[in-house]
């Protein structure tokens, strides 16, 4: 599932795919539409519109566009829509969603195979400060809360801290793997309650995340962006990997359930709380 940095690749993808092009048709197939956008009508003004560079909010992307509707073309991929680029006259990929057929020779499409993504339509003043036009907390990449700051977004929730980092309102950016990833190198149990978080931890974490989002963001050919749940080779240190050993002490990686999803973690280098906290809060 695409994550914060996932979604930056496929946004740096875009901006390089897109600006200074004119789009001269579009396909619109959407599964899910963000409201009041229709299929007929987001065709209609993205056909003639000139793409301006894509702006990124945690895992939501906009797509300026200037010409006969300024606008913005907004994007979710949810769990496996992905862009991609082919020479116009090549062979339509399958689950497509949204195809732009540029000047350039080159059609842009936008493949779902489980159709989660979402489109929609943003009026201009939306795209130029997405996270605040769609409810975000700061952007874990762009907008990276000082240490002090993280722990006064955390104050007070006694929720497990996987969760509230998961939380979109509270910073913007984290799901369940680069979560999972950037507890265990900064060394913290996915359930301590988020406001027991001390200012070394949230430096440690903050750092962490970092490191994580880096991980992708390095890996980056330029093409394509792989999905770890897809079968690409999975790239990290404890997600998906119960059973072997941590690369930190070689103790074995363990999984559970918390929040209804699946995490993982190093039971020795990531201790558990003294006081744990269910996901309903409760101790
Ligand atoms: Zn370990």
């Amino acid at each position: 599932m695409p994550e914060l940095p996932e979604v930056e690749l496929h946004r740096r993808h875009l901006e390089r795919w897109l600006v200074d092009h004119t789009v001269m048709s579009a396909t619109v197939q959407p599964a899910r539409l963000r409201p009041p956008a229709s299929a007929g009508a987001l065709g209609e003004a993205l056909t003639g519109s000139r793409p301006g560079v894509p702006v990124r909010a945690g895992k939501h992307v906009a797509v300026p566009v200037s010409g006969p509707r300024p606008g913005a073309l907004y994007v979710h991929l949810g769990m496996t829509g992905r862009w991609t680029r082919r020479r116009r006259g090549e062979a339509e990929p399958r689950f497509r969603v949204l195809s732009l057929t540029l000047s350039d020779g080159h059609v842009v499409d936008l493949t779902d195979a489980r159709r989660f993504s979402c489109l929609g339509w943003l009026e201009s003043g939306e795209a130029v400060d997405l996270g605040a036009a769609l409810g975000l907390g700061p952007d874990l990449l762009t907008q990276v809360p000082f240490p002090a700051g993280l722990l006064g977004r955390l104050a007070g929730r006694r929720r497990g801290i996987k969760e509230v980092l998961m939380d979109q309102a509270v910073v913007a950016g984290l799901g369940n793997i680069h979560a999972a990833e950037a507890l265990w190198r900064a060394r913290i149990h996915p359930s301590l309650p988020a406001r027991d978080l001390d200012l070394p931890g949230a430096r440690a974490l903050l750092r962490a995340i970092q490191a994580t989002f880096r991980v992708v963001l390095d890996d980056d050919d330029g093409e394509g962006v792989a999905y770890v749940e897809e079968g690409a080779p999975n790239p990290f240190k404890v997600y998906g990997r119960a059973g072997r050993p941590c690369p930190r002490c070689h103790g074995p990686v363990a999984r559970y359930s918390q929040g209804g999803r699946s995490t993982y973690l190093c039971p020795a280098c990531q201790p558990a709380p003294t006081t744990t906290v269910t996901s309903q809060g409760r101790p």
